[in-house]
């Protein structure tokens, strides 16, 4: 895929260029998300502003991400290794018959036991690190080919709840292709009767909602299953890495217009919802009218406040004098509120200002 229009440079290339068949424009930069300067860690960040510190050892990559079939197989068909550097890790896994299965490379057992289990861990534990992550220089060992959820995540937002939104509508819709698309390639590569069963089993109704299966001593260990392994990759035992590489191959080849054929009604609802966030994204309409919204002061100083809204990574810092006119938003027309702040108040509030408050909830559309 192609990025025609030279936009989405920080996504995957993959997905940059379906994005760019999918999307009318560019997708702006979240320049608060400093990732080389982790705008979490103390050291990068403006303290003032910050209400929690990431460990600079992990930054926000205490996540094992599960990469589909076809993301496996362009990790290992990239032909600059040095772009790659996390793929070490990933072929020791499918050499050991590790948490790879013919959807991809899932997480093991126990890191998923441990992330369900754990708590305020995130950003914070290197005990929970992802394994793609390079300590030498805190880099991403898989950036090109990284997953939806990886692609998408910023701890920060320049427009705030509604970066967020888009972001995370965005990756619904990437993660909903990650897995049909996974299942495509199933369907493509024969497999076998036998381990399409083991992979897609009928439910046993009595087993429905039942409780996470307990961990067996393989499993805690690390040790592959023989036989489950064996039946899970039936025709393609032995040629593991191949089939991730035709899969990659295959989904390499695919136009946003084919994924979304293959995603079905599903995916292009989320295609249209995607859009409609990409929409609001790049607008800058302010409502016509507006509330004070819902959030919690954090931390008071003489002259500012620090104020929670959409994101506990992402605080607001606010001049008292502001927090003080925010009652005149009442629903009246906005710019008879912005008029009555100036008139009594002697403060000019701008359209950016504006703009940027109801970004981030501290004022809502008065019919949301
Ligand atoms: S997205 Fe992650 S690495 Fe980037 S600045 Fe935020 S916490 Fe740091
Ligand atoms: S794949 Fe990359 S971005 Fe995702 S958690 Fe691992 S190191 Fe971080």
């Amino acid at each position: 895929m192609t990025d025609p229009l030279g936009i989405q440079s920080s996504l995957p290339p993959l997905y940059a260029g379906w994005l760019s068949e999918a999307l009318p424009g560019a997708i702006p930069a979240e320049t608060k998300a400093t990732c080389e300067n982790c705008a979490m860690c103390q050291q990068n960040a403006n303290t003032g502003s910050q209400a929690m510190f990431f460990n600079p050892n992990t930054k926000c990559c205490t996540y094992l991400p599960e990469l589909a079939n076809f993301l496996v197989g362009r990790i290992l068909a990239e032909p600059d290794a040095s772009t790659v550097p996390g793929r070490d890790r990933l072929e020791e896994w499918i050499d050991r018959g590790i948490a790879v299965t013919p959807f991809g490379a899932v997480k093991p057992p126990l890191y998923d036991l441990l992330y369900t289990q754990a708590t305020d861990f995130f950003g914070k534990s290197e005990a929970m690190l992802c394994p793609y992550y390079i300590k030498e220089g805190g880099l991403c060992g898989i950036w090109q080919h990284r997953n939806s959820i990886c692609a998408t995540w910023y701890c920060k937002h320049n427009r705030g709840a509604v970066g967020f939104t888009f972001w995370r509508t965005l990756q619904k819709m990437l993660g909903m292709a990650e897995r049909y698309l996974a299942v495509w390639c199933i369907l493509q590569l024969d497999l076998g009767a036998t381990a399409l069963k083991k992979l897609f089993p009928v439910e046993n109704p009595n087993q429905a909602g039942a409780m996470r299966t307990p961990l067996n001593a393989k499993q805690l260990d690390g040790i592959k299953d023989e036989d489950n392994y064996r039946v899970l990759w039936g025709n393609w035992l032995g040629r593991e890495k191949d089939y991730y590489r035709v899969c990659g191959q295959l989904v390499s080849g695919l136009s946003w217009e084919q994924v979304l054929d293959i995603g079905g009604i599903e995916l292009r609802m989320m295609d249209r919802l995607t859009l409609e966030a990409y929409q609001n994204l790049v607008s800058e309409e302010i409502p016509p009218r507006l509330q004070s919204g819902t959030f919690q002061i954090i931390r008071s100083g003489s002259n500012r406040h620090l104020v929670e809204t959409y994101s506990i990574y992402d605080p607001l810092s606010m001049p008292r004098q502001l927090m003080e006119v925010l009652d005149y938003f009442d629903g009246r027309p906005t710019e008879e509120a912005v008029q009555a702040i100036y008139d009594e108040k002697d403060l000019n509030l701008t359209a950016g200002l504006i703009r940027k408050l109801t970004d981030f909830q501290v004022l809502r559309p008065t019919d949301s």
